[in-house]
């Protein structure tokens, strides 16, 4: 049986693997991708039907192509993401193999490289970029038990309101996928439960500039690490009905009820902790804090832009923060689905390598595994906060395929460079 070599193989082709295809093309690195699914999948089959970017496409893009066909300030649906990145896979004329998933890669003993056992046969790589995403595996807390009498999806598997029984829903996360599917059940007319945790809210658009320039221009998208302790502190903000601060004040005055952390479940009765008051404060604090930085930044750049004083306008504190709920009998406030909006984890278990923490979690600096010809793409904070986003991982790729082109220069020196004399010899 013939092995199939190459010198670089990149794993996932979502706009992490897509991205980095320009750059190896760029550096003239023979190389090749393996896709399980479809080119961004994840886009097409793994979000709600009405999903859209959380920023406009002027912004949410790679920096070669714009979003033909769509107003500068759009934010587009999921499935023209993924028109998108095959349109840029076709551009750059990306090496993608669908179909193909790669099940193990072990590093050989004896030489540099890898041993790929594929679905569709064993290749030899020197080098492999696991661009296989941050969001894999959906993430559900065991606190309801699956036996129990109400039906409980992730986030990831939420369509859309009429898949869901008739009935009371319990949304537990208020990220951006939380604080959207709650806001998008109310409006189909459900009545929702919303359990909130700490988390950040930025306006979406400020004295005439949406949040993701201002995050720009203040370096906040370039922040090279998490401040300690906000590891679990998520962004919540929306695209949705052409582009809206996520406000928990105000989904609650159409009708949302706030609850804190969920943390228990028995006897069909659900527990919270009582925080949703001190959460719902640190989102508005983390908001004013965005609109002083905002005004401190125009006034130092000497920028002539319009005032909004409309913007620290609050919604009044409703009922549900200011006398908390702190349980809910499910069946006394007909709730017959919990969507768990608790995030996701990465899953490399097919590589056959030591060098990830004991949660898992990849060893290396900006991509760089500690195992030697090994690369990661597209994980949250690899070099920055936009690591994971369209428009940051392509920053991420050049660098990783840049590194890749110098490690291979450096194993073409023969050592026979001739020795330079010198000037007075
Ligand atoms: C709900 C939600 C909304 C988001 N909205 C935005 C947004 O508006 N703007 C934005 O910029 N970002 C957004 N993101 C973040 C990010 O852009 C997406 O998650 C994006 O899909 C990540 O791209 P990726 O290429 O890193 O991973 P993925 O898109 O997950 O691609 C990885 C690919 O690897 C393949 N794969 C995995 N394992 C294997 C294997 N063993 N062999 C072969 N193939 C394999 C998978 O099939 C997949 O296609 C959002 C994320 C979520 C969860």
């Amino acid at each position: 049986m013939t092995v199939e070599k190459i010198d670089t193989l990149v794993v996932g082709a979502g706009q992490a693997g897509i991205a980095l295809c320009e750059h190896l093309g760029q550096q003239g690195v023979p190389f090749l991708v393996l896709e399980k699914s479809r080119i961004a999948e994840a886009w097409r089959t793994s979000r709600w039907d009405a999903l859209v970017t959380n920023g406009p496409v002027w912004h949410d893009r790679f920096p070669n192509l714009e979003f033909k066909d769509n107003a500068p300030d759009e934010f587009v649906g999921k499935d023209r993401v993924a028109d998108y990145i095959e349109e840029y896979a076709s551009m750059v004329k990306a090496p993608v193999r669908t179909g193909v998933e790669v099940l193990s890669a072990v590093p050989f003993e004896d030489r540099a490289g890898f041993r790929v056992e594929t679905s569709d046969g064993i290749i030899e790589a020197i080098r492999i970029v696991a661009a296989t995403g941050a969001f894999q595996h959906p993430v559900i807390p065991p606190i309801v038990e699956q036996g129990a009498a109400v039906h409980q999806m992730h986030s990831a598997a939420y369509r859309n309101p009429n898949q869901l029984a008739d009935g009371a829903v319990m949304v537990v996360g208020a990220g951006s996928s939380g604080a959207q599917i709650a806001d998008e059940l109310n409006r189909a007319g459900r009545k929702v439960f919303l359990s909130v945790g700490p988390h950040d809210r930025p306006p979406r658009r400020y004295r005439g500039r949406d949040f993701v320039w201002w995050l720009g221009v203040l370096g906040l998208w370039d922040l090279a690490a998490q401040e300690p302790g906000t590891e679990h502190v998520t962004i919540s903000v929306s695209g949705a009905y052409g582009g809206h601060t996520m406000d928990f004040r105000r989904l609650a005055s159409e009708g949302v009820t706030l609850l804190g952390r969920t943390e228990t479940f028995a006897d069909g009765v659900l527990k919270f902790a009582n925080d949703a008051r001190k959460n719902v404060d640190a989102g508005d604090a983390n908001y004013a804090q965005m609109l002083d930085a905002a005004d401190a930044y125009a006034a130092s750049a000497g920028l002539d832009l319009p005032l909004d004083p409309d913007a620290r306008k609050t919604w009044p504190d409703p009922d549900c923060l200011t006398d908390p709920q702190l349980s809910l009998d499910i069946n006394e406030m007909g709730i017959t689905t919990i969507i768990w909006a608790t995030g996701f984890k990465q899953d490399f278990s097919w590589l056959k390598v030591d060098a990830f923490t004991e949660t898992g979690a990849p060893i290396h600096q900006r991509g760089v595994s500690k195992e030697p010809g090994l690369y990661f793409l597209g994980l949250p904070w690899q070099s920055r906060r936009g690591s994971t986003f369209l428009w940051g991982v392509w920053h991420d790729a050049k660098f990783v395929a840049d590194l890749i082109a110098i490690q291979r220069a450096y194993a073409d020196y023969d050592g026979d460079a001739a020795i330079v004399p010198a000037a007075d010899e």
